[in-house]
């Protein structure tokens, strides 16, 4: 019979323990709700709990989920200033500080942590101490930094920190946690606007669940996501989430270092120290269609082309869970050696697994 049927409901303190991992993994001792949905959900439940009409939000878009947000920022109301950078680079501090200087009156910033759609990554300590400084509500999109890099909620001082279990985790979609503040828990308690009655609910969390004492679920679980959710974080910390860490920031350096050695593909992120540790995008040169180059391999390895406009001149190599490894660096490395005319792998693989040992020794 199938291991999946029959499953008795995952209890009230099953589900409970859950949160307190999820609070682990991100350093926080804030609450912890995990939310039984894509990532989208706390994302946009953070939003509008926070968000109103009459407040100011500087909304920082270094890729396309910051435009996700700026929208739903407008929806409540919001006066919105987007803080826009190219998709190749990174935010820097200063520019947030500079933004946040020109309105004063900022009361919210909505930041992407790692970007696993254009591979690049921003520095959320130096920018959280800017918001801090400023008195602002930071949420912070960590879906694609949370096993991949360090993810220090309370130590970076972030309000509403939002994860997903299928990137570096290697564990479920359509689970997801949002971590919140004491001070973001005042805003959204002011907050009039804020959902109520809602599956965007936060409050109706905090009220039927966090603050009752966790005894009573307020829903039936999705107890075969939250199994699976228990089960990648049990792995995390068997495998301990500092090699976990180590494996992607490996991954990513040895697929860099790799494809500059294969030549025709170059890495999309022109610098390393902006370059993402859950993915490495690259530029395939004009002529070479980036997603009939990844038609072209096995459907097996992890790599596809980039989404949308970014189609035509982007492959993406995810470094997602077991996929940080230097074996499978190795095997997309060889597998676009065979694709592309004029290369071969020897050099490349070889110059990855240089790469993947000098990572991890200054790990
Ligand atoms: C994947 C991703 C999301 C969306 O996650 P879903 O669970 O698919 O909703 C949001 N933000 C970032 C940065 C992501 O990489």
């Amino acid at each position: 019979m199938s291991p999946f049927l029959d499953l008795p409901p995952l209890s009230a303190a099953q589900f409970a323990a859950i949160e307190d991992r999820v609070a682990a993994l991100l350093h926080t001792t804030a609450d912890v709700i995990v939310t039984q949905g894509e990532a989208l959900l706390p994302l946009e439940a953070a939003i509008r709990g926070a968000a109103h009409a009459g407040s100011t939000a500087l909304n920082i878009v270094t890729g396309p989920y910051g435009q996700t947000f700026g929208n739903w920022l407008r929806s409540c109301g919001a006066d919105v200033v987007d803080l826009a950078v190219p998709f190749d680079s990174a935010v820097r501090a200063e520019q947030v500080a500079e933004a946040l200087r020109a309105r004063p009156e900022t009361d919210f910033v909505s930041l992407v942590h790692a970007e696993a759609a254009t591979g690049n990554t921003n520095p959320v300590a130096e920018i959280a101490a800017v918001v801090r400084a400023h008195g602002a509500l930071l949420m912070l999109d960590a879906v694609a930094s949370v096993a991949a890099e360090p993810l220090l909620t309370d130590e970076w001082g972030v309000d509403l920190c939002v994860i997903g279990g299928q990137k570096a985790m290697g564990g479920p979609a359509g689970v997801s946690a949002v971590s919140v503040s004491d001070r973001a828990w005042e805003r959204i308690a002011a907050n009039p606007a804020a959902p109520r009655r809602s599956y965007l609910s936060l409050l109706d969390w905090k009220e039927r669940w966090t603050d009752a004492g966790r005894t009573v679920l307020p829903h039936a679980p999705a107890q075969l996501e939250m199994l699976a959710l228990d089960a990648c974080l049990e792995r995390i910390e068997a495998d301990t989430l500092t090699a976990t860490i180590a494996r992607h920031r490996a991954a990513a350096a040895a697929t860099r270092a790799g494809v500059r050695a294969l030549g025709t593909l170059t890495p999309f992120v022109h610098q390393d120290r902006h370059a993402a540790p859950v993915a490495t995008t690259l530029r395939t040169p004009p002529g070479l269609h980036a997603a009939e180059l990844a038609a072209r391999l096995d459907p097996a390895l992890p790599v596809q082309s980039g989404g949308g406009a970014l189609a035509t001149g982007m492959l993406r190599v995810n470094h997602y869970g077991s996929a940080a490894s230097l074996q499978s660096v190795q095997s997309v490395l060889t597998a676009l050696a065979e694709t592309l005319p004029g290369t071969t792998p020897e050099q490349a693989t070889s110059a990855a697994a240089e790469a993947w040992t000098a990572a991890l020794t200054t790990a």
